[in-house]
Formats: structure tokens, sequence, C-alpha cells
């Protein structure tokens, strides 16, 4: 399927290097797509996968509102991230921070408000410990780090090295470049998302419908939770809504 990268956006595969992607794309595709599959039945495919996807997404979104994932360390960067991301890329967050134990950071120079860490690391591999070091930079004045490991970069998520110099550094306030809009657990940037997802599909009606409602059903969600018996009129109504559809289906 090489023509496949072709028809996603960039954006769809947002802070993931190519290999990942790939990987990703399998998965995405695994149950939809196979090698006889034509381009035509792949549109359609990709439009259910798709539609599978945000609905899964949206799903976890709307448990990170209901459900905190409990921070690891008494870190501020961590406490941060706990609460403004999903709990998946929180989860993904955490990895790294539990990672900072094995993340040694040491002071190679400083010249005006650079300084030169060179971090040395460890990770398990199949066959045991592999040790690496790396170069990081601290920019003092504008609380920024960059790390060569290439994780934030690749996937937008701060990585224990950049977290270890925060630690050593005792950054108290974490810097606004780190926290990615794209993971916010915010119901608004979902509208966004989806509405950007299915503009890849143009010419496609029920996708464009789909979003449409689905940003409806979000804004109704958003007013019927604040109050219990608002909530239950609404999972009536959609409810009863759903049974009509449902027996209408061609
Ligand atoms: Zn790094």
């Amino acid at each position: 399927m090489y023509w496949v990268p072709v028809y996603l956006k960039n954006t769809f595969w947002a802070g993931m290097s190519t290999t990942q992607r790939s990987e990703s794309m399998n998965a995405f595709f695994d149950g939809y797509v196979h090698s006889g599959t034509t381009l035509k039945e792949f549109v359609d495919q990709f439009d259910n996968a798709l539609r599978k996807k945000v609905e899964n997404e949206m799903a976890a979104d709307f448990h990170s509102f209901n459900c905190t994932v409990p921070c690891i360390s008494h870190l501020p960067v961590e406490k941060k991230f706990q609460a403004v991301y999903t709990n998946s890329k929180f989860k993904e967050v955490q990895s790294e921070v539990m990672e900072i134990i094995y993340s040694h950071c040491v002071v190679i120079k400083t010249e005006g408000a650079i300084t030169t860490y060179q971090v040395n690391d460890q990770r398990v591999v199949e066959d045991g410990i592999e040790k690496s070091t790396l170069q990081a930079y601290f920019n003092e004045d504008e609380c920024e780090a960059k790390c060569m490991c290439g994780l934030f970069e690749m996937r937008w998520i701060i990585c224990r090295h950049i977290l270890s110099i925060f630690a050593a550094r005792d950054v108290q306030v974490l810097p606004e470049k780190y926290i990615m809009e794209r993971w916010k657990k915010d119901i608004k940037r979902r509208y966004g998302l989806i509405r950007s997802s299915y503009d890849d599909l143009s010419g496609k009606p029920a996708a464009s419908r789909y979003s449409g409602l689905i940003k409806l059903c979000y804004q109704v969600a958003t007013n019927a939770c604040e109050n219990e018996d608002n909530s239950l009129d609404m999972t009536q109504k959609l409810k009863a809504m759903n049974d009509i559809y449902t027996k209408s289906k061609p």
C-alpha cells in the first residue's frame, strides 16, 4: 500500500517518525484493509477506520475529564502535564518521568545564558542495558532546553533528558512550548481536530454530515453534563433517536 501515505495528510500522523508511522498505519488499518484491497474499497475503509479512530479518541478524551492518573513524582512539571494532557498522553510523559532516575545530567560548560550538558542515559533493551551519552542545552533566559535525542521534535513528548535538566535546575513552571495543544484534554480542540481530519475526505457527504453532528453532540453534551437531570434527558433522547435511525437503515 505505497500510495497510502500520499492519501494521508501529514497532520494526521503528527508526532510520529516514519517507522512509527508505518507501524501505526498497519495497526490503524488492521482489519479494514488487506493486500488485495482496491483503491475504491480503500477509500471507504479508510473512512470507517478514521471514524473508529476519532470515536476511540473521543471516548479516551472524555474519560480524561472524569478520571485522573496519579502523579509518580512531586515535580511541578509532571503535575502540569497531569492537569492539561489527556490521560493517554500524560501516561507517555510519565514513562519519561519514570526514566529520569536513569538519566543523569552533567554540566559541560556555561556560556552566557546557555549551559551545555552531557546526559548519561540507560535503557533496557532485549539483551540487557544500553548506555548512551547525549548532549543537551539549557537556555536560562528562555527557560528552554534542547535535547539531541529528538524525542520532542519527533513525537512532541518531552524527553527524560530535558526533564532531568529541569529537575536539576529546579524548574517550577513548565515553559509553554512543551505543552502541545494537540495533546490537551480540551473539548474545543477536539472540534477542530475532527473537522480537519474529515476535511481530508472532501467529497464524502456522510463524513461531512458526521463531523457536523459530532460537533453539535459535543455542544449539547457540554451543556447537559453540568446537570444530572439534563444528562439523563440527553441520554434517553439519544437512545430513542438511535433506535429510530437503526430501524430506518437501508
Ligand atoms: Zn532527550
